[in-house]
């Protein structure tokens, strides 16, 4: 999607996709699968404030519990880079129309959300909607979606779904059904508009009525007095607008804050900004929020992106009048309604639902079917992008003739006679497509160097080989990865000294996306007084290892790279690796820290062996495999046959564990976490030793910030 050619222009125009609802997901799965593609000069770039997006239609079951909640969920960062689409998880909060550029909020768990921007020279708006609150009625909105089904998890005694439409019957009845299927006492009520739920014919809304009463569900209109009301929590079903901030930014609305569109889905007034979905509205032909118009406007949007930045002839798009309502009662039936039609209850017309849904979600999950991805052979990146040690020691060894013992930091000069200046560089092909996070990361990475010495980061130093592409999107991309740079290295309280820039020899692969093309080195630099400051060894009998946070990055995003790994647990291991560590070098010293290393690339038993090699010939360590804690998913995907491309390298280091070697484990591994062993990681964790009557406290002092440490060893004499 991005790449230009050695004879062709370059890649020279960002097409920004706000929002991940339907229309946009469907786009991606477009380009994914050939269907449209853009011109290879174009950047494209998603973003949504979550991973995952949510199949509507689905919504029902899941509050039902009759669909699993992971059955809804459309994996956005899987769909953008089967697309060759680069993924930036952020809230929008705003845009500059004069600037054309978007205000983005950081939504990854960061501690300290930085505000950044990101520009465009196309866009295309699919944010989907917001709940529509009656004024002065205060309640819990059904959207967005993510905090309501969060709080379903734990429903109150007693809820009200306030409402008029079809999106309250099917709310209530689901809720209904949920509470008898989970054998929760739960008082639900109906609060409709005065005048009754508006749903078309006075026929269906008595069945409707019917199906609501017959579950217990009372209903009322609003303005009756009831005398339970102030105890309960009324869900907010009352209609749909879109967020304030497309109005406030200066575009074009109808009364709902909807975007106003041509029929080609390009908004009134700004020819390079499309919208679809529930934000927006096609002027002439206006229809009500809902996915079934979301949906229909994919093809139509995807074929006129291409038009549009090909400078080709737009495609007008009449919606049809009325979609088709599918509304289960949350017990294996459904009603079905198209305009004044209306039919059912009836069994089969639930399956016919659940028929179209799974066929839906099958659709867009299906990534086999999606042909853009390169024909490369998958290579890990980040830290797993490293030489293999073999590969390294060998020409150290060519140089020095012995190898040079190993340090995370090294001792550049004595500031004072008890103050020392320590530096380290490190660096990798960017791990995520979002450069801002990547600059994070990065930092993050090269600055543990520093930690697991004793030292704090003062200064670092940048070095970005970005991918051949216009000038204007290099600026962008450096802007992007700088800032992300810059932000972290002030919360860790240095400074961004400088550095240097190169551009990539060979043209961009097409098929990847731009940002994922770029690399990104640190060198960084600390000061550390000098009986402060650590070496990886000696290890002392006596002292216990540990380990600051799971292990198990570079098999996860190994599988993410080859599609097999959930959004969950991407997220999760983003958001942990994207905390700074920093707050560890007080801690550890308080604790009375003796050795420390960061686990990186060669995985633990690697660097666990380098702590052995610094210490005493007479040590051994015992290591407990079943303590060593990892990431969500980590041992599913390594189970499942997944690993990163350094692993096997990183497998001689499984000699340790010979029955008379320096590493004995307290209990037989199975494969697996021999496996999670010598995964690769990035931004890792520290690995620390530490005297063993110290091990409660530290443990107590780092779990508020670094939960899943743990102890997972113990150092003795052989
Ligand atoms: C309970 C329920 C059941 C429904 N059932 C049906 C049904 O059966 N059939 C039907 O046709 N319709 C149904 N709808 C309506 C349907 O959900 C919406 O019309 C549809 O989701 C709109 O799709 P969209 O593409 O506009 O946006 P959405 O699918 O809402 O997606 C918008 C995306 O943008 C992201 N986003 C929003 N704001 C920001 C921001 N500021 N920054 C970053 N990202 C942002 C969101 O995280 C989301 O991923 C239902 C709605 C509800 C509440």
């Amino acid at each position: 999607m991005n790449a230009g050619t050695s004879d062709g222009p370059a890649v020279g125009r960002q097409l920004v996709l706000a929002g991940g609802g339907h229309s946009h997901a469907l786009v991606l799965r477009h380009w994914a699968i050939g269907r449209w593609r853009l011109p290879p000069t174009t950047a494209v770039t998603l973003v949504n404030r979550s991973s995952t997006s949510y199949y509507s239609g689905l919504i029902p079951a899941v509050l039902a519990d009759q669909a699993h909640p992971g059955a809804c969920v459309i994996d956005l960062r899987r769909l953008c880079t089967a697309a060759g689409v680069n993924f930036v998880q952020a809230e929008i909060t705003g845009l500059d129309l004069k600037r054309q550029q978007l205000h983005l909020h950081n939504t990854l768990g960061r501690p300290s959300p930085a505000l950044r921007s990101l520009r465009w020279d196309w866009l295309s708006l699919d944010v989907g909607s917001v709940t529509a609150a009656p004024a002065g009625v205060a309640g819990l909105p059904i959207r967005p979606l993510e905090p309501f089904l969060a709080w379903c998890d734990h429903l109150p005694p007693a809820v009200e779904v306030m409402g008029s439409g079809v999106a309250a019957v099917e709310v209530v009845l689901a809720l209904a059904a949920r509470c008898q299927r989970r054998q929760q006492p739960c008082r639900l009520s109906l609060r409709t508009a005065p005048g009754g739920l508006r749903l078309g014919t006075a026929a269906l809304v008595r069945r409707l009525e019917q199906m609501v009463q017959a579950q217990g569900i009372t209903i009322c209109s609003m303005g009756r007095h009831d005398p339970a009301s102030p105890h309960r929590t009324t869900v907010l079903c009352t209609g749909s607008r879109a967020p304030a901030w497309l109005r406030n930014g200066g575009l074009p609305c109808n009364p709902r804050g909807r975007i106003l569109t041509h029929p080609t889905l390009v908004v009134q007034g700004h020819g390079r900004i499309f919208a679809a979905g529930d934000c927006g509205v096609v002027a002439c032909a206006p229809r009500p929020a809902g996915g079934v118009w979301a949906v229909r406007a994919a093809p139509v949007l995807a074929r006129n992106l291409q038009a549009a930045l090909l400078g080709r002839p737009l495609q007008s798009w009449r919606p049809q009048v009325h979609g088709l309502v599918l509304l289960g009662d949350g017990h294996g039936a459904a009603v079905a309604q198209r305009g004044p039609l209306w039919l059912g209850p009836h069994p089969w017309l639930w399956r016919w639902k659940r028929h179209l849904d799974h066929r839906f979600m099958a659709m867009i999950n299906d990534t086999t079917a999606m042909t853009a991805g390169s024909k490369q052979p998958m290579v890990c990146r980040g830290c797993a992008a490293k030489l293999p040690a073999q590969t390294l020691n060998s020409a150290l060894g060519q140089i020095y003739g012995s190898l040079p013992q190993p340090q995370d930091a090294h001792t550049v000069a004595r500031i004072t006679p008890d103050q020392l200046l320590l530096a380290s560089l490190d660096g990798f092909p960017a791990l995520v497509s979002d450069p801002w996070l990547n600059g994070r990361l990065t930092t993050l990475h090269g600055a543990s160097d520093l930690w697991a010495s004793g030292a704090c980061l003062d200064g670092l130093q940048v070095l970005v080989t970005l991918p051949r592409c216009s000038a204007t999107l290099q600026q962008d991309l450096l802007m992007q990865c700088l800032s992300g740079v810059c932000a972290t290295v002030q919360e860790l309280g240095g400074v961004l000294l400088g550095g240097h820039s190169l551009q990539a020899l060979a043209d961009p692969d097409s098929h990847q996306p731009l940002a994922l093309q770029l690399s990104l080195g640190v060198s960084v630099h600390g000061r550390v007084q000098t009986h402060r400051r650590w070496h990886k060894g000696p290890l002392r009998p006596g002292d216990v290892l540990v380990l600051s946070r799971p292990l198990g990055s570079g098999v996860i995003m190994a599988a993410a790279q080859a599609n097999g790994a959930a959004p969950a647990w991407v997220d999760h291991a983003l958001t942990l690796m994207g905390r700074p560590q920093q707050d560890l070098v007080q801690l550890l010293h308080h604790h009375g820290c003796r050795a420390c290393t960061d686990v990186t690339g060669f995985g633990l038993l690697a660097h666990l062996g380098e702590m052995i090699q610094a210490s005493p010939p007479d040590i051994q360590v015992q290591l407990d495999p079943l303590r060593i804690p990892a990431y969500d998913g980590a041992l599913e995907l390594l189970r499942a046959g997944h690993a990163s491309t350094l692993a096997p390298h990183n497998a001689s280091a499984l000699e340790l564990l010979a029955p008379q070697g320096v590493i004995q484990l307290r209990s037989r591994p199975s494969p697996v976490l021999r496996a999670l062993l010598i995964d690769p990681q990035t931004c890792g964790p520290l690995l620390a030793a530490v005297p063993a009557h110290q091990a409660t406290a530290l443990l107590r002092a780092m779990a508020p910030s670094h939960p899943r440490s743990a102890v997972i060893g113990m150092v003795q004499r052989s």
